[in-house]
């Protein structure tokens, strides 16, 4: 495993950690004053201050994407099937343009959250299969520009509203059908935060591979966890023994980056400069 102890090279932050202290060009300017190399941005940031000038701020401060958050909320009505394609082709668009690696899909729970206005159903199953042949019709389109989709397991906790692939194992499943050949265009994004708690973790690190691990988040669980969106805590400030998954995705050769990824209304409130410090602190010593 790597030595993350001495320096933060191989720390990328989510923007979303820091989202509420300011706009992107707010954010690189924070991450060139603390040396961290990468990011992984969020559509709505980037929409803010516009594509262009978040390619351009991208570019003039040297840093990487570790993704790009996020497509996928794929799971809707008839009426809004078109919608949702469409807006999922953008964000493979955006990938491209801001150099990403991959764009991480959420996947979507029901429809009626995943794409509100959609009629209301209760039908998990279809949900499930619905997000099947999206991410299959997606990756047509992202295989034409060499865009690979990560999918994100959200914890079960999400299932209504989020994301109705819940586990590595229905992840690494919906790769194994749309990319048996193993072909990089498919992988998975895995968060601690969301799959800590598997028993069958390790197992499904390992059947994933080098090639499937496309990204790895990282967080704490608090407890007790008083949001479960928000409410996410900083690395070691909870129960999740993050080196020990970081050992397992890393004996499979991922060589990437430890991606901050903290929704967290406490963390909000701080200062942006204080936060992205403990960051890097936590980084070297418990992640
Ligand atoms: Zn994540």
């Amino acid at each position: 495993m790597r030595d993350f102890s001495g320096d933060h090279r191989w720390l990328s932050l989510n923007t979303a950690t820091v989202r509420r202290q300011g706009d992107l060009a707010q954010i690189i300017e924070a991450c060139a004053r603390h040396g961290i190399r990468a990011i992984d941005p969020w559509r709505d940031q980037v929409a803010t201050i516009g594509l262009d000038r978040a390619v351009r701020a991208v570019r003039d401060a040297g840093l990487e994407l570790s993704g790009y958050c996020r497509g996928g909320m794929f799971t809707s009505d008839a009426a809004h099937r078109i919608e949702a394609r469409d807006d999922n082709r953008r964000a493979v668009d955006e990938a491209r343009a801001l150099g990403a690696p991959c764009v991480v899909l959420v996947v979507g729970g029901l429809p009626q959250y995943s794409r509100p206005g959609s009629v209301a159903s209760k039908d998990i199953a279809a949900a499930r299969t619905q997000v099947d042949d999206a991410i299959a019709e997606m990756l047509d389109y992202a295989r034409t520009v060499q865009m690979p989709l990560a999918i994100e397991p959200l914890h079960p906790a999400y299932a209504a509203d989020r994301a109705c692939v819940n586990t590595t194992k229905q992840a690494l499943d919906i790769c194994d059908r749309l990319d048996p050949q193993r072909s990089g265009a498919l992988g998975i994004a895995l968060d601690v935060y969301h799959v800590w708690w598997d028993p069958e973790l390790l197992p499904q690190i390992a059947r994933a591979g080098k090639d499937r691990l496309l990204a790895f988040h990282v967080c704490d669980w608090l407890v007790p966890t008083t949001d479960i969106l928000n409410d996410r805590g900083m690395m070691g400030d909870g129960v999740i023994d993050i080196k020990s998954v970081r050992s397992a995705v890393e004996a499979q050769g991922f060589d990437g980056y430890s991606e901050i990824e903290i929704f967290s209304n406490a963390w909000w409130e701080k200062p942006i400069d204080e936060v992205v410090q403990t960051c890097i602190s936590r980084h070297r010593s418990v992640v």
